[in-house]
C-alpha cells in the first residue's frame, strides 16, 4: 500500500477537471488540507462532498498536486508497473520498438499516467527524469517498475535530474553502469547516445518519425540541417541518398557529436560537411545552394512572458530559410515550445512566407510521435509542431 501524508478537498465546483483526467490539480482550486504532507508525499484528493477523486504527488507551487490515480480505491506499490507495462504495450502494438528501432520513449509524463516523469530507454539502458519531487521520491520504486517491465532487455538504469528539479539531487546510476560510448539504431540508422553528458536525456527522440520523411525526400539532393546537435536529420538525408549535406549547430560539442553520427554511418567529408556557426550568420550567403532545409531550433519560448520575442525568431529564422532555398525546395520547419500551440505558429509561418515574397505551399502537418503520447484531457502536453513546406 502506498502510504499517503494527506487530504486534500477541493473548493466545490473545481472537482470537475479531475473527474474529466485533467492530472494537474492547482492552488487555486484548494480549499483545504488535513495533514502536513512534505514535498514529494502521496496525498488524497476529495471533492467537497467528501468523495475521493484520486490520489497523487504533493509538491509547494502553482501545480500542488500530481494526479496519478484517479481511483477512489487506495492505491498499491504496483501503480508505477502496471502503468509502465500498460505504456510499453502501446509501443510495441504502434510498432515504435521494432527489430530497427531500440531507442524510444517508455514514459513520457502525463501522456503515460505518470505526470513528472520522463524515461527513454536507448539500446538497454534506461535514462529517468524526473519533472517533480514525488517521481524523485519515488525513484527506487520506479526503477524496480522499468526492471519488472523490460527485464533482461534493460541492463542499466540512469538517474538524471539535476537539471529539471529544485530540490538538492546527485545523477547517479540505479542499476549497472552503462557504458558510453552507446549505439542506439533508429529506423536502421545508428547514432551514439552520451545520457551523462548530453541534453536532456542524451538524445532527441521525438524527431524520429520526422526524421524517416526526411530522409525519404532527400534522395539526390543537397540538404542542409540547422540546429542539428547530434546529426539526427542529415545522417538519414544521406542513408536515403542526398547528394551532400551540411549540418549546422552553434555548439562545437554538438557538431563534434555530429561528426562521429556520420563517420558511425560510413560516410565522410565527401558528402558531409559540418560548420560550428550561428544558423542566422551561416543563412546569410546561401542563395539556391540547398534544396531541402530543416529548420529545428530549441525552444525560442519557455515561458508566456517570453512568446513574443519568441515568434519573432521564428518569424525571421523561416523567412531566411525561405529566401535562400532553390526553387522548387522542401523547407521542413519544427518549433518545440510549449507556449506556442500549433495555429500562432502556422501564423507566424505564414507571415514570414508574406515577407519572403515566395510561392509556397504546405505538404504535411507533422507533431510528436507515438512514444510521446498526449492525453486527450491534457492538451498541455503537445508541444512538437511541424509544417513541410514546397517552395516554387
Ligand atoms: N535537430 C536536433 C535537435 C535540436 S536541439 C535533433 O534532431 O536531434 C537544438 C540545437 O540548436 C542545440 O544543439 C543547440 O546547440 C543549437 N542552437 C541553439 N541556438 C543556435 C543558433 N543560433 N544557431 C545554430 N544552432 C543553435
Amino acid at each position: 500500500m502506498i502510504k499517503t501524508a494527506g487530504t486534500i478537498f477541493l473548493k466545490r465546483g473545481r472537482e470537475a477537471s479531475v473527474k474529466r483526467f485533467h492530472p494537474w490539480v492547482f492552488s487555486g482550486a484548494i480549499h483545504k488540507m488535513e495533514g502536513t504532507p512534505a514535498e514529494g508525499e502521496w496525498v488524497e484528493i476529495k471533492d467537497f462532498q467528501n468523495e475521493t477523486l484520486g490520489f497523487g504527488h504533493y509538491q509547494k507551487g502553482t501545480i500542488t498536486v500530481r494526479m496519478l490515480s484517479f481511483a477512489s480505491k487506495h492505491p498499491d506499490e504496483k501503480i508505477f508497473e502496471e502503468k509502465m507495462a500498460n505504456a510499453h504495450r502501446q509501443r510495441v502494438l504502434t510498432n515504435v520498438i521494432n527489430e530497427h528501432t531500440n531507442g524510444y520513449r517508455l514514459i513520457h509524463g502525463e501522456g503515460d499516467g505518470l505526470p513528472g516523469l520522463i524515461v527513454d530507454i536507448y539500446n538497454g539502458v534506461a535514462v529517468m527524469q524526473a519533472h517533480s519531487v514525488g517521481m524523485q521520491t519515488d525513484r527506487q520504486l520506479i526503477a524496480e517498475a522499468i526492471k519488472k517491465t523490460l527485464l533482461n532487455s534493460v541492463h542499466s538504469i540512469y538517474y538524471k535530474s539535476q537539471s529539471t528539479l529544485n530540490v538538492k539531487t546527485e545523477n547517479e546510476y540505479l542499476l549497472g553502469l552503462g557504458a558510453v560510448p552507446h549505439v542506439i539504431t533508429e529506423h536502421g540508422n545508428k547514432f551514439y547516445v552520451d545520457w551523462e553528458e548530453g541534453q536532456k536525456t542524451g538524445f532527441f527522440l521525438d524527431q524520429r518519425e520526422n526524421r524517416k520523411l526526411v530522409g525519404q525526400m532527400s534522395k539526390g539532393i543537397s540538404v542542409l540541417n540547422t540546429f542539428c546537435y547530434t546529426g539526427g536529420f542529415s545522417v538519414y538525408a544521406l542513408n536515403e541518398g542526398a547528394s551532400l549535406v551540411h549540418s549546422v549547430d552553434a555548439s562545437e560539442k554538438a557538431i563534434r557529436l555530429t561528426r562521429k553520427n556520420i563517420e558511425l554511418n560510413g560516410f565522410d567529408a565527401q558528402q558531409h560537411e559540418c560548420f560550428a556557426m550561428d544558423t542566422f550568420d551561416f543563412l546569410k550567403d546561401k542563395k539556391n545552394v540547398y534544396d531541402l532545409i530543416v529548420l529545428d531550433p530549441p525552444a525560442f519560448a519557455k515561458h508566456k512572458d517570453a512568446r513574443h520575442q519568441a515568434m519573432k525568431g521564428y518569424q525571421r529564422l523561416n523567412a531566411e530559410a525561405m529566401r535562400v532555398i532553390k526553387p522548387n525546395g522542401i523547407i521542413f520547419t519544427f518549433s518545440c515550445s510549449q507556449v506556442v500551440d500549433k495555429q500562432l505558429f502556422y501564423d507566424t509561418v505564414v507571415s514570414s512566407a508574406i515577407q519572403a515574397g515566395r510561392e509556397i505551399k504546405v505538404l504535411q502537418h507533422l507533431g510528436q510521435p507515438g512514444d510521446h503520447p498526449v492525453s486527450i484531457y491534457h492538451p498541455e502536453g503537445e508541444y512538437l509542431k511541424g509544417l513541410v513546406l514546397y517552395v516554387s
